[in-house]
């Protein structure tokens, strides 16, 4: 058994609001806590702390703040040199300066971040997820040393484009930008749509169909001093609104052989770094569900109608009740994920069940969040239509509900519905 310390729960209660008003002194309430089962508890001692460091960076500097830049569309770049303090960067990858730690670290520490702010998390994800891990799982040796150790330390930040305008849920089978050898170069030609940090990242993982051979093969594409090499931010989404979201278009690109990742030589190469974000964005939407009750809870024992607070009266602790039961069941589901992989035995379709259930939680759980709000869960000073509507990117981000329900239903009946 792991040694635990107490979990990172909330320290402060809620006064009643009769006790506020100064009438007659009651019993402080809880206050709001996610974490029903203990599942914090789970974690050894030391990756405990870190998870608690970065629940204090994320309650102490980011949700001051976060609204403001979520409601304009922009990045917190003035953060960044404290999230290099944290030491997360490659959190579950172990050597080349990454910070290690177990995959249900890496799991905590998504689901914490995305508690105060899904973007931030998305951000987390795409770098170290998509963009290292593509690195770290299809890389040559003598990429994995000049490419991660920068990027642990967040001083090289990167993306992940195999997303094209035409071809989203395709992309195994049917990708349209080329890759064409030429000598000790590969020629790229295409577009990648929605791509998270590219607008203003170091390094793109681009994902491309070999016109010898049509297999996709990934290459890391340096966004700064490659000739035909551009990016255009997408506007006005109304989802993850300070992740930055680019459409790429690559013209000509010269790209050397010694930046093809070495060990991605088919789909089935990109789709293990799929299966391992996939694992993450399930552990992200529980963050997000987390987030949202939290506020709603809090709300609810505030916010006075027919003279008592609205958490008093049965139906709203019916919503909340669903929205804690939601929550503790994506919680108990990955946490047996990460026992999963930490078993050698986490498949493309455990991965593929947790994100298609626990973002589809995450979204029932949101919109009661947003309901107990009334007026008010629509405004996003009040963080709950925040997470309602990055929520819907979550859904659909990392392959689409559907998507995954094709590949667990493939799983469970030895039948693919898809190519
Ligand atoms: C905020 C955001 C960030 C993103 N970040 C990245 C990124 O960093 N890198 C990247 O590469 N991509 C990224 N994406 C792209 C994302 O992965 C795609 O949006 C997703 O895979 C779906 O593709 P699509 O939007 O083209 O939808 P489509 O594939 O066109 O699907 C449209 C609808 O049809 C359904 N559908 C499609 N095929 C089937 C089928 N066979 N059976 C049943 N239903 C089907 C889908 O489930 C969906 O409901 C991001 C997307 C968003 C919204």
């Amino acid at each position: 058994m792991p040694t635990t310390t107490t979990a990172p729960t909330a320290t402060t209660t809620t006064a009643s609001p009769a006790t506020a008003k100064g009438a007659k002194p009651r019993k402080p309430l809880p206050a709001p806590n996610s974490d029903f089962y203990y599942l914090y508890e789970t974690l050894p001692a030391e990756e405990l702390a870190v998870v608690k460091r970065v629940r204090e960076f994320m309650e102490t500097k980011v949700a001051p703040v976060i609204t403001d830049y979520w409601v304009r569309d922009a990045f917190p770049f003035d953060l960044l040199p404290a999230v290099k303090e944290l030491g997360i960067g490659g959190v579950g990858m172990k050597g080349y300066g990454c910070a290690g730690g177990s995959l249900a670290l890496l799991g905590f520490i998504q689901m914490e971040i995305a508690r105060v702010d899904p973007s931030f998390s998305t951000f987390v994800g795409v770098h170290n997820g998509l963009a290292m891990g593509s690195i770290y799982i299809d890389g040559s040796e003598e990429q994995k040393q000049k490419w991660l150790p920068p990027m642990a330390r967040f001083d090289k930040i990167g993306c992940f484009g195999l997303t094209e305008p035409l071809v989203g849920s395709g992309a195994s089978g049917g990708l349209l930008t080329t890759a064409k050898r030429d000598g000790d170069t590969w020629i790229l030609n295409g577009e990648k749509r929605w791509i998270g940090n590219a607008p203003w990242c170091d390094i793109s993982i681009i994902w491309a169909r070999d016109v010898a051979d049509n297999q996709v093969k990934g290459f890391i594409v340096e966004n700064k001093t490659t000739p035909g090499f551009s990016v255009d931010k997408i506007e006005n989404k109304v989802a993850l609104k300070v992740v930055q979201n680019g459409h790429i278009t690559l013209k000509d690109c010269r790209v050397p052989e010694e930046n093809r990742l070495q060990g991605g030589n088919s789909f089935r190469d990109t789709a293990k770094v799929l299966k391992m974000t996939r694992y993450a964005v399930a552990w992200m939407s529980t963050g997000c569900a987390m987030g949202a009750y939290e506020a709603a809870l809090k709300y609810s024992q505030e916010r006075l109608q027919f003279g008592r607070p609205i958490g008093s009266f049965q139906l709203i602790q019916d919503l909340l009740a669903r929205m804690i039961e939601n929550i503790t069941a994506s919680q108990c589901l990955i946490v047996r994920q990460a026992q999963l992989y930490a078993e050698g035995k986490l498949s493309d379709a455990h991965a593929a069940l947790s994100k298609a259930f626990c973002t589809s939680k995450c979204r029932e759980t949101v919109a009661w969040a947003r309901e107990i709000l009334g007026g008010n869960g629509i405004v996003a000073d009040y963080q709950v239509a925040r997470f309602f509507n990055d929520c819907e990117a979550l859904y659909t981000y990392e392959g689409t509900f559907q998507m995954q329900n094709l590949i667990v239903g493939k799983a469970v009946t030895g039948l693919s519905a898809f190519l």
